[in-house]
Parts: structure tokens; C-alpha cells; sequence
């Protein structure tokens, strides 16, 4: 349920009512937005009437219950507003949110060794990414494939930050690994496998960085944003969705199929950021441009791409990754459709001449 206060309401009429309802045992969280004051409940607001609740103040404007079961992370519950997911980085600050350019999050699937990650961070940093991406702990579906260098993986990340400047993401897969991971991730993956390890995200949701949230293979959008919902819960505001692809019945000529239409649903549905990883998605590095445009048109917020020196001799996830010219290829080609649609930003490097990787795609865009 949400209240919506009449614009001008005097703050000290907002926290009386705010009192008011939490002397019902009802958290009241105030969200300040450009135009109004929108006070979000969360409890259990069913025996409540609407009525009971109007009657609180005049200023009050509207009492709306929202019926979906996902309450902070609905758009209803931030004044109809875009959260601002803004991360800190040596750089500079970084801003996910809707009508912010595109961020680039790229890097290898794992984190090999120094040499490897670090040229990585370096050529990816000119051609434009804000983000390295790299796997310490691997979420492997055989026991016997690589896992991931675990801890000392972390060091080599810390070392590219250090190195580059820029942001580091990596996934964490167990509760008991969290500290070490969140002392060098500016940003804390949850992997697709995770998304419901109801412990992680509730101890992810207690720790003070954001968290980039995966969809589950076969995760409903309800299931996805109910996932979301726990890290909220829990005090973490700053959550960014990732569309990585779902399971569908092709797995020969596709890993997993791009839900594309999730990005403008979560749109209508949520104020949180959202992110795209075509390279999960279709399993082929050649056809990662392709799905990156698309999602670039379809409003995505960030973009994760994999990228790799030698993706031939990857310890994980070769078939999917661009090399690192791909990757330098990829931003030229990104740039007039970002700029098109008003999402690039103005430091993404325009220095070489574009060679469009997939002609096609641009002639129905009119530039
Ligand atoms: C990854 O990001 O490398 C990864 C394992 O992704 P997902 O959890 O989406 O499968
Ligand atoms: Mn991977």
C-alpha cells in the first residue's frame, strides 16, 4: 500500500502520519520524489481500509494498494521514479538508472592470472567500459571443471583497480566468502544459479555495496523481482537486475534465448536499474553485437559483455567472449545507436574509424 501526500504537505503532517502508521506495527518509508511525497507500507496492510487511512490528514491525496507482491521494488513504491544506483569507483562515480548513459560492465569469465587480466582491464578501460567483470568463484555445472582461483582471483581484481581505475564486479556464491569479496567488488554479483539462495541475498542485502542481481535460468519476472524484493527487504537499496537469458528448448544453435521483452516490462514494473549480458545469453561470441544493439534500442540501462585475450584457450565461457579487438570493434559500433537514442556517454573513446559488425542492424535506424 502506498500514500501519496498532496504536493506542499508540511513535513511535520508526513512524519505524523508516518507515526501514525507505524504505532499499526507498519514499516513507513518515506520516498521524496521531484513532485510528491509517496509514504510506501510494508506489513501487513489487509485488514487495513483505505478509508481508515485517508481519514488520517487532509493532506493526504490517494491511498493506493498495490497488489503485486513485490512492494520496494515497485515502481508505485519510488513515486514512479528511476532509482539512481550510483557507484563509487577510482574513476568516478558511475550512475546506472534510466535516462544515464549506458554503462559498460566487460571482462574474461574468470579471472586466469595477472598478465591476462590486467591487459584485459586496460583495453577494455580506452575502448570506453566503466567496469571489469571477472570470476573469482565460478558457479560450474560439472564439479570437475574449473571453479575459479578463489581467493588469490580477488587479489589479481584488486590489482586491476589499482591498475586501470576502474570499477570491479565479481560474483560471490557463498554467504562465508561475502567480506572478502565485498572489500574488493564495488559492485557484488549474485549469479543466475543464486538468485534464489534466499540466505545469500538476505546476507547481501545486509552489506553496505551494491548488488547486480542475475536472472535465474528459468526465473519467472515475479521470481526475479521477488529476488530483489529480499535484498530491499533486508536494507540495500541499490540493486541492479541483469537479463543474462532464460532456458528455452534450443541449446544447439543458442545457450539461452535473450528475454529482450523483459526490459521495457521491468520498466513498467520497477524503479531499479537494468542490465544485459548477451554473451550468456546467446553463447556465441559472433552474435553478441547483434543482441547488444538490440538491447541498446530495447532501453537497457548497462550492458555486460564478455571479452577475452585468447578466447580460444578461456578456462571458462570461450565460445561466448569477444577478443579484445572484438571488444574495441564492439564500442565503434555501439556508438550511433547509443548516441541515437541519447544513452552514450561522452567519454566512451570515438578515436578509431567504425567497421559495423553487423551492417544489417543499422539500416533500419535512421541516422
Ligand atoms: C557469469 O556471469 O560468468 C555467469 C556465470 O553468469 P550466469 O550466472 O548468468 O550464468
Ligand atoms: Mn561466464
Amino acid at each position: 500500500m502506498i500514500i501519496v501526500m498532496k504536493s506542499g504537505s508540511p513535513s511535520a503532517e508526513i512524519e505524523q502520519v508516518s507515526e501514525q502508521i507505524r504505532r499499526w506495527n507498519i514499516t513507513a518509508e518515506k520516498c521524496v520524489g521531484q513532485h510528491k511525497v509517496v509514504i510506501g507500507l510494508v506489513g501487513d496492510t489487509a485488514e487495513i481500509d483505505t478509508r481508515q487511512i485517508q481519514n488520517l490528514s487532509p493532506f493526504i491525496e490517494q491511498v493506493i494498494r498495490i497488489k503485486k507482491p513485490f512492494k520496494r521494488a515497485s515502481l508505485e513504491f519510488r513515486c514512479g521514479e528511476p532509482s539512481h544506483v550510483v557507484v563509487p569507483t577510482p574513476n568516478g562515480s558511475v550512475t546506472f538508472s534510466q535516462n544515464y548513459p549506458v554503462v559498460v560492465v566487460a571482462g574474461p569469465c574468470s579471472v586466469e592470472n595477472e598478465q591476462m587480466i590486467v591487459e584485459t582491464a586496460q583495453v577494455v578501460k580506452a575502448a570506453g567500459a566503466q567496469f571489469l567483470r571477472g570470476g573469482a568463484y565460478k558457479p560450474r555445472t560439472s564439479p570437475y571443471a574449473f571453479q575459479g582461483h578463489g581467493e588469490s582471483a580477488l587479489e589479481l581484481l584488486a590489482k586491476a583497480r589499482e591498475v586501470t581505475g576502474l570499477g570491479i564486479i565479481t560474483e560471490v556464491m557463498d554467504t562465508s566468502d561475502l567480506d572478502k569479496v565485498a572489500e574488493v567488488a564495488d559492485v557484488v554479483q549474485i549469479g543466475a544459479r543464486n538468485m534464489q539462495n534466499f540466505s545469500l541475498l538476505k546476507k547481501v542485502g545486509a552489506q553496505g555495496k551494491p548488488v547486480l542481481l542475475k536472472r535465474g535460468l528459468s526465473a519467472t519476472i515475479e521470481d526475479w523481482l521477488m529476488a530483489a524484493e529480499y535484498i530491499l527487504a533486508a536494507g540495500n537499496p541499490n540493486v541492479i537486475l541483469c537479463e543474462r537469458g532464460i532456458r528455452t528448448f534450443d541449446r544447439q544453435y543458442t545457450r539461452n534465448t535473450l528475454d529482450i521483452s523483459a526490459i521495457p516490462v521491468l520498466r513498467s514494473l520497477t524503479h531499479l536499474p537494468i542490465m544485459t549480458d548477451p554473451s550468456h545469453a546467446i553463447g556465441f561470441s559472433e552474435f553478441v553485437p547483434t543482441l547488444a544493439m538490440a538491447a541498446i534500442a530495447a532501453g537497457t540501462d548497462s550492458l555486460m559483455i564478455e571479452v577475452h585475450p585468447n578466447p580460444a584457450k578461456a578456462l571458462s565461457d570461450g565460445p561466448q567472449s569477444l577478443t579484445l579487438e572484438g571488444f574495441e570493434q564492439l564500442m565503434q559500433d555501439l556508438a550511433p545507436l547509443g548516441k541515437f537514442f541519447g544513452r552514450w556517454s561522452q567519454n566512451y573513446s570515438t578515436a578509431k574509424s567504425s567497421k559495423l559488425t553487423s551492417p544489417q542492424t543499422f539500416k533500419s535506424v535512421a541516422l
